[in-house]
Order: structure tokens, then sequence, then C-alpha cells
């Protein structure tokens, strides 16, 4: 059996290989690296037990086992798996698709960018903690829904006012969208990730978490240190300057 192997067998076996090592990256990095590995013991047992050995009667239970399986997988990993679909659209290859389909899946419009840094900056510098969300491609309908609505044009005093040390509005993320900040005190999703660091409380975790479920821009200013910080898609880049978080923002 082992030489009738044709070129499209060895395509096929790669893409295969392709396939485990990216839902591996992606369940090592959402801190589910034992469900890959039991997923991993069930396909192997199962093709030992059809293809190899040929038990019929295990075999068709393990065909059972998988088609039921399947669909518990993409229940129970519903976020993993539109996780996996929205990075695979967002890869650099297909860059050009997004582009074609919307003009305007690019970050933040240049005109919020600045007063964002600028606040955010000025935050940092006094050790005011703030978490400022912002939207693109995503609807961020069911977060904006859970703060107070605001609807106001962005600028540096606006968002300091907001996360002043025990204003009303302080507590919580900001959400902006299309240069406007639409909400404030928004209950974000924290993130489950083990591998983000334990010294990082929950306002780096649910900047975390919403960049995980969506492809929006979370910013976070630490009150504790007063280190900026940007989680984007479900990664957390940490101790950026001012230049740094503006490039990132104008990605
Ligand atoms: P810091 O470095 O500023 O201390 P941290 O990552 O250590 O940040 P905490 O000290 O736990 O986080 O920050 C708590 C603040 O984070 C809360 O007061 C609240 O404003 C915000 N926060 C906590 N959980 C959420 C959430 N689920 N959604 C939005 N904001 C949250
Ligand atoms: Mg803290």
């Amino acid at each position: 059996m082992f030489f009738d192997i044709t070129v499209m067998d060895i395509i096929d076996i790669v893409l295969v290989a392709l396939l485990l090592y990216y839902l591996y990256k992606l369940m090592k990095d959402s801190g589910s690296l034992n469900v890959f590995l039991g997923i991993l013991v069930f396909l192997f047992s199962w093709v030992l037990v059809s293809e190899v050995l040929h038990m019929r009667l295990l075999g068709s239970i393990f065909d059972q086992l998988m088609s039921v399986g399947t669909l518990a997988l993409v229940v129970i990993f519903h976020d993993e798996v539109r996780n996996f679909f929205r990075s695979l659209g967002s890869h650099r290859q297909f860059r050009f698709l997004s582009k074609f389909f919307s003009r305007k899946n690019e970050a933040v419009e240049d005109p919020t960018v600045m007063p964002i840094v600028m606040a955010c900056n000025s935050m940092a510098q006094q050790k005011v903690g703030a978490l400022i969300v912002i939207q693109r491609g995503d609807t961020l309908d069911e977060i904006i829904n859970t703060g107070e609505i605001l609807n106001a044009d962005v600028s540096q005093r606006l968002i300091e006012a907001v996360f002043f040390k025990n204003a009303p509005l302080h507590d919580g993320a900001m959400v902006v969208r299309k240069g406007r900040i639409v909400a404030a005190q928004c209950i974000l999703p924290v993130s489950h990730n083990l591998n983000i660091p334990r010294k990082l409380g929950l306002r780096h975790r649910s900047a975390m978490g919403i960049s995980e479920v969506s492809d929006a821009v979370a910013i976070v200013v630490s009150e504790e240190t007063g280190s900026m910080s940007v989680a984007m898609n479900g990664k957390l880049y940490q101790n950026l300057d001012a230049r740094k978080l503006e490039a990132l923002l104008s990605k």
C-alpha cells in the first residue's frame, strides 16, 4: 500500500499537516492546548481503527462520533472557529480582498488617531487608567449597549475628562466608532487566555478579550504603571510610547 503513493497524496498529507499546525497555534494562543491534544489522539485512533486495522464495528462508532463531534466542536469552540476564519481572511495574501470589498476597513480614520494618542499619552504620564476600544469592521453594538451612550466627537479633552479619576464614567471601556465616541463605561468580554502574564489585571484582560472575539483595537493605559498597551487580533503589544501607539493605530 505504501508503493502507490502519488504526488497528490503527498500534497494531501502536507495540507493536513498544515491544517493541524494552524489548529495547534490557534488552540495554543487561546489556552486550550489540551483540547487540541485530545482531538489529535482521537483522530489518530480513528485512522488506526478504520484505515489500518480495518475494525469495522469500532470504526463505524468512531465515524458516528466524528460526525456528531465535529458539530459539537464548532459549537463549543465558536470563538476559536470565528478567529480561525477571521485570521484567514485578514492574512496578508488575502488583504486585497478586504480592500476590494470595503474600502473603509483600514483601522481608524486619520483625524481621530492623534487626539486618542495624545489623550492616552497624557493619561499615562499622570497614571490615569483608561480603556478605549476602536471599532473596525465587526459591529460592537452588544458591547455599546452595556455602557452609557455619549455620541460625541473624538477630542483629547473629552477622553481625559471621561477617564479622570473618580469621574462618573471612568470605569469600564470607551468605544470609538467612525470618528465618534459612541459610549463609555462599557463592559468587555474578559479573555481566558492562559498566556497573559499574571501581573496584568482585568483592564488588560478585557482589552485582550474584545480583540479575540472581534477585529476591534483596544488601547489600555495602566493605572498601576502608567504604561500604554494595545490589544489587536488577540495579541497584546505592551510598553508603547506615543510614536509606537500612533503607528499601531494608523496601520
Ligand atoms: P491597571 O494596570 O490599570 O491596574 P489592570 O490590568 O491591572 O490595569 P485592574 O487593576 O483589574 O486591571 O483594573 C480594573 C479596572 O478595569 C476596572 O476598574 C474597570 O474600569 C476595568 N475593567 C475591569 N473589567 C472590565 C471589563 N470586563 N470590561 C471593561 N472594563 C473592565
Ligand atoms: Mg491593576
